[in-house]
């Protein structure tokens, strides 16, 4: 006799997935356990085995120009096999416990998509380092 191994609800108003999975690092049919933070990102590379890499917007409150600048922030999560997350899809992901050395988030709902234009890690993180200040008008003075 097999049980019927059902979808884990894990709260937080989040859709389960209609796949099943044997992923013992999936939120609704392993063992892992979400709790802390939960952000909404884009994914811009699903190239790396069950991770993805998120992109996130926030805003940051820069003390000098007393205003709020745009900011971005890449998030490598765990990719379950039920939801199996691709490039340009908007997707929630919550904090866990560390998966691997660069991995504690995982991705907990597929949200949308959005195409996503050539974006690579490199591109982002050009992004992000031209970001650190919001304005360069002001230098020279
Ligand atoms: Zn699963």
């Amino acid at each position: 006799m097999v049980m019927e191994k059902k979808n884990k609800n894990i709260g937080l108003g989040v859709r389960a997935p209609e796949k099943t999975c044997k992923d013992r690092n999936c939120p609704f049919h392993g063992t892992i356990k979400t709790h802390g933070r939960i952000f909404t990102g884009i994914v811009i590379s699903s190239k790396a085995q069950k991770t993805v890499t998120v992109k996130i917007k926030r805003l940051k409150y820069f003390n000098k120009y007393e205003r709020y600048g745009k900011k971005r922030t890449i998030i490598h999560a765990h990719n379950p096999e039920c939801i199996d997350a691709k490039k340009g899809d908007v997707v929630k992901i919550m904090e866990t416990r560390p998966i691997s050395k660069i991995k504690n988030f995982v991705v907990i709902e597929r949200v949308g998509h959005q195409e996503v234009k050539e974006e690579s890690y490199e591109a982002v993180e050009k992004e992000m380092k031209a970001e650190k200040e919001p304005a360069k008008e002001e230098k020279g003075r």
